[in-house]
């Protein structure tokens, strides 16, 4: 054990899906070509004036009260000044000193137990246009040729999520992201598509003596977008600290770049200070002034949270936690779960099922849960079918497939391929039978003291029926025809 311990804070990043762009007109969109959603705004001209969207305010406001925010009052925008080829004003237009909201907490699971993490802020911006680097290597800027703008991104709403330095490991930083993102897609903000950037993170992280109630120089990891990538850049980067600090070299406060093929994290450049940036108040935007009604009706608004889900999934349906948080993350799998429980089957068979074949069926055909062939209530007839012990539990994983590729009811599927639990003794004695017959060293075995072979013989007979027996059944006869 290292006398030594990371605490890593996190700033999120999410692009709202408003139809409009966070100060002008144009449309919020993807895959469109380039530089076909611009206009004097987004572009700065000059004399062009921006005015605030009000649907991305109303999303900003949701994210900051489910994250226990206050919102304030009044709150400002500022201009953050720098220069970039994707930013056309030279400066963003963010929120420094007086933002939206401030003061929450978000809490999450992580290795079996419930974490808190203090946010310190929820404030809104906009977003930079898009560099494209042609010529080079996998779009990299290192080693391009030229690179392009597409300033349709650029000026989509944006929200900033700050979080406290309160998370106690890399997986920690993992599990918060996870939930925080999950949280987001809930409220119908934002589908934060990873691929797409709709979400990413900066990291910051240092390291302290184990029980220390301070906090050590930290380091930042920028602009990242893959969970993986982010818990082995916080490894990599906690023990680079901890080997520094026991070495009695001190930590430099910088930004690092982590690249994923050596595992490890390079300085990229020093640390930018607030004053870099020359904030000052944006003189074209009037202070926003909240409507505490309006808060309160947003307040009202909120759906049911991942969080308080996943406990009521543990209090209502007795599920384990593991199993909770994987029904209960998300909401759209969550309402399936819940349709196929609320057909009548046994809870467990149908959590069973939904995290097993359905989400596999998932994850393979790329589907939402919800969408397919695969309804809730034929999924609940299949589980009816095996509870009953019409289909074994072998069978039923045929049956499962045979929705998917025919598109029909269970029961229909069961009758058309014979695929019937075979619980008629005549019909199986015949078998077990045969098998015995077919296996005189094993059934000498048996008889000679060696219990064990029981269960080769039964897999046999379960084989022979192409496992349409009725397995405890079949056990019984085995024993039976054994000891005669
Ligand atoms: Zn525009």
């Amino acid at each position: 054990m290292s006398a030594w311990e990371p605490v890593i804070g996190l700033e999120v990043h999410v692009e709202l899906d408003t139809q409009t762009k966070m100060f002008c007109g144009c449309a919020v969109t993807k895959g469109d070509p380039p530089n076909t959603h611009t206009c004097p705004v987004c572009l700065a001209h000059p004399g062009a004036l921006p005015v605030v969207n009000q649907r991305a305010i109303e999303y900003a406001a949701r994210i900051a009260l489910a994250l226990n925010c206050t919102v304030q009052p009044r709150n400002i925008f500022h201009r953050k000044n720098y220069f970039y080829p994707d930013l056309p004003k030279a400066y963003q237009i963010s929120q420094f000193d007086e933002p939206l909201a401030t003061d929450g907490w978000f809490e999450y699971w992580h290795a079996g137990e419930k974490l808190r993490c203090r946010i310190n802020r929820v404030h809104m911006e906009e977003d930079a246009a898009k560099l494209l680097h042609a010529g080079g290597d996998a779009g990299r800027i290192a080693g391009s040729d030229h690179s392009m703008v597409d300033f349709n991104r650029g000026g989509t709403p944006l929200i900033e999520i700050v979080g406290e330095p309160d998370i106690p490991s890399p997986a920690a930083a993992r599990d918060f992201l996870q939930q925080l993102r999950a949280l987001v897609v809930e409220l119908g903000v934002s589908e934060c598509v990873m691929e797409e950037g709709q979400v990413r993170w900066d990291a910051n992280l240092s390291v302290r003596p184990v029980g220390s109630t301070e906090l050590g120089t930290r380091t930042e990891l920028k602009n990242m977008n893959s969970f993986r990538f982010l818990q082995q850049a916080l490894d990599a980067e906690s023990a680079r600290q901890i080997g520094e600090v026991e070495a009695g070299g001190a930590i430099v406060q910088e930004t690092l770049h982590f690249d994923p093929d050596t595992g490890t994290t390079t300085p990229l450049r020093s640390k930018e200070e607030a004053h870099d940036y020359r904030y000052f108040p944006e003189p074209d935007l009037v202070p926003l002034v909240m409507d505490p009604a309006w808060v309160d009706e947003l307040r009202a608004g909120l759906p049911e949270l991942p969080g308080a889900r996943v406990e009521r999934f543990i209090e209502q349906y007795g599920l384990s936690r593991g199993d909770a948080l994987v029904l209960g993350s998300s909401g759209d799998l969550a309402r399936f779960f819940e349709a196929v429980a609320a057909e009548g089957v046994d809870v467990k068979a149908a959590a069973n099922w939904t995290m097993g074949e359905y989400l596999a069926h998932l994850n393979e055909s790329g589907l939402e849960p919800g969408h397919g062939h695969v309804t809730p209530a034929r999924l609940a007839a299949l589980v009816k079918l095996v509870q009953e012990g019409t289909v074994s539990g072998t069978g039923a994983k045929q049956v499962f497939a045979l929705m998917i590729d025919e598109r029909g009811e269970p029961a229909a599927i069961v009758a058309q391929h014979g695929l019937a639990q075979v619980s008629d003794a005549g019909e199986l004695e015949e078998v077990v039978a045969g098998v015995l017959a077919d296996n005189p060293a094993q059934v000498e075995q048996y008889r000679a003291g060696r219990q064990q072979v029981a269960g080769f013989l039964v897999g046999q007979v379960m084989k022979a029926t192409q496992g349409r027996a009725n397995p405890q059944l079949v056990n019984e006869l085995v024993r039976r025809l054994l000891s005669q």
